[in-house]
């Protein structure tokens, strides 16, 4: 269920992705709320800006254990060229019986119409007119 506070911090997190746009970053923002509705920290996405990726692309990673879903997310968004890992996640979990990964309560999609102004903003800039008017 999202609550009334869920949406103003959705909304909260909206802005920051629109902002993120002024500064030439990709449109998306996010924020950390605590327990008792504080913002924690806020920020958006700077991969461009960071200028990240560079040599990622040529570069191999090495590891003793296969990266669990999230790391994988965050190597492969972080543009590595390679992985190369010793052991599986298979063969991990034979060693960690009993062992099962967190799971967080994960509610939405909510506020398509707000979240989306952001991420057309950035995707399909809007663009003046030309002579004879524009559509319609
Ligand atoms: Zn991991």
């Amino acid at each position: 269920m999202i609550t009334a506070d869920d949406f103003t911090f959705l909304r909260r997190a909206i802005d920051i992705a629109a902002t993120a746009i002024t500064t030439g970053d990709d449109p998306y923002g996010s924020l950390l709320a605590g327990p008792r509705g504080e913002i924690l920290i806020e920020a958006h996405n700077t991969v461009r800006r960071d200028g990240d990726p560079g040599t990622a692309a040529r570069t191999t990673m090495y590891t003793s254990c296969q990266p669990c879903e999230m790391c994988a997310g965050a190597i492969a968004r972080s543009g590595l060229g390679r992985v190369v890992y010793a052991l599986s996640t298979e063969q991990w979990a034979q060693l960690n019986p009993g062992f099962a990964w967190p799971t967080v309560p994960s509610d939405g999609p909510a506020l398509f119409d707000e979240a989306r102004v952001p991420i057309d903003r950035y995707h399909r800039p809007q663009t003046p007119p030309g002579p004879g008017g524009g559509l319609g």
